[in-house]
């Protein structure tokens, strides 16, 4: 569809500056562009294709002589094969139109109007080439039917003949088309490169600062800003380190296909998002794994549960994989659970694969992460539950410290340490030059033992 739309915009340029190349009584100068594709659509719908009706070439407006040309060799030459050529009575020899000539003339063209023959391309390009030569096949009709073949062979002529000249104009009008649709051709395959060259920067750049956790956008990305945000930072900077980037990324990238749209850019992120969980999914392949479940309440107060797959790799490595933050609108276990199995089932996990589940139950939804291991323990028996271990300690400490007094101290006075060193920059040297001194004492000590 572009490229048929290119085309006809090339047809109407070549139209535009084709004006003034030839005279006419029927130019217009002051005629509007629109109500000159009206006449030539005009013209173009009413074109005689009887060759003894048509207008001469010379008659046309010079603006539309091409396109009546194109018309016309579009069409073919007017060979009527099935018609009952008459027969005319030429010195006492009836004779007619034989329409195997067709076969071997390929220009050859037969008026039924005129009962005569004539040439397409001296109808087309003749008034180029005028000059002394038979109006034989134009103008005047043919009906010499006795020795046909050989007459239509002399009109041929040697090769500087006007029949040949206007057979190489009709060659090169039509090349004139060939040419311009493999320069559309050739303009929609550099843009589709540069295209592919700024999205291969885009991914480039969103790679990187997934990788390094870095944000995407800062609150001035005018192009006055210094310090613009590290996705344009980071762009200008491919562009600066290498011209086939620069040629195509940003003010030289066609106005709608920058790709700097908050939009673009989260797909972008979503689609790698989409390959790495795909890279996780293949490293997991038909392995037993378990889930890790936590949830969290982000800067917008939302509740999120964030999910981590772990399995054993076939060297005995633990292998954890964060797998995604899901929103959670209600923190029901079966809600959770249905969060689960949407995961599961969009990813093709199976759940009797499951042969763990920890979560933490530190939060105030220690009854639903409760419920959901029930939830879950009901499908899938083999699904063993492990509390998380920092909270068990945690968990254990607390319950000490209540039944003993000098470890409940112990915590209380390492807690003030804690709080009262790390708030000063001076305790925290003190401390550190402190350790230090221990420390050399300690390795001295050391050496004159071994020594
Ligand atoms: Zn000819």
């Amino acid at each position: 569809m572009k490229f048929h739309n290119s085309k006809l915009l090339w047809n109407g340029f070549l139209r535009e500056s084709s004006s003034g190349s030839g005279s006419s009584n029927n130019v217009d100068s002051s005629r509007t562009p629109s109500s000159r594709q009206s006449q030539l659509d005009d013209v173009l719908g009413n074109l005689q294709a009887d060759p003894g009706l048509r207008t001469r070439m010379i008659d046309y407006d010079a603006n539309m002589r091409d396109d009546v040309r194109r018309s016309y060799l579009q069409k073919g030459p007017c060979q009527p094969r099935g018609h009952n050529f008459p027969i005319t009575n030429m010195s006492g020899i009836n004779r007619r139109f034989i329409p195997q000539w067709f076969d071997e003339f390929d220009w050859l063209e037969y008026s039924i109007f005129k009962d005569a023959a004539f040439c397409l391309y001296c109808y087309l390009f003749k008034t180029n080439f005028e000059q002394v030569s038979s109006k034989a096949f134009t103008g005047d009709r043919f009906k010499k039917w006795k020795k046909g073949r050989e007459r239509f062979k002399m009109h041929v002529g040697p090769v500087e003949s006007v029949h040949n000249k206007a057979r190489e104009a009709t060659t090169n009008l039509m090349n004139q088309n060939t040419y311009i649709e493999t320069a559309v051709n050739k303009h929609s395959d550099q843009a589709r490169k540069a295209y592919r060259t700024c999205l291969n920067a885009s991914i480039k750049c969103t790679k990187f600062l997934l990788l390094q956790g870095l944000a995407f956008r800062c609150h001035d990305e005018s192009v006055t800003s210094s310090n613009r945000e590290n996705y344009l930072e980071l762009l200008q900077f491919l562009a600066d380190n290498d011209d086939k980037v620069r040629e195509v990324v940003m003010e030289n990238a066609p106005g709608n296909l920058k790709l700097l749209a908050s939009c673009i850019k989260k797909e972008i992120v979503n689609s790698c998002a989409l390959e790495t969980l795909d890279a996780i999914m293949d490293g997991l392949k038909d392995r037993f794994f378990s889930i890790l479940v936590d949830e969290a309440r982000d800067v917008l107060v939302k509740e999120q549960m964030a999910m981590v797959l772990r399995y054993v790799d076939n060297k005995g490595h633990v292998i954890e994989r964060f797998v995604g933050i899901q929103h959670i609108t209600n923190t029901t276990s079966s809600s959770l659970n249905d969060a689960i199995d949407t995961f599961f089932s969009r990813n093709g996990l199976s759940i009797s694969k499951l042969r763990g589940q920890g979560y933490d139950s530190a939060s105030d939804m220690r009854s639903e992460l409760n419920g959901l291991k029930t939830i879950i323990l009901r499908e899938q028996l083999c699904a063993y539950y492990v509390h998380c271990f920092v909270h068990q300690l945690q968990l254990a400490l607390v319950a000490l410290s209540k039944k003993n007094i000098d470890i409940a101290s112990f915590f209380a006075t390492a807690n003030s340490v804690v709080n009262h060193v790390g708030a000063s920059c001076k305790q925290c040297d003190l401390l550190r030059g402190q350790l230090q001194e221990e420390l050399v004492i300690t390795f001295e000590n050391d050496c004159l033992i071994t020594g």
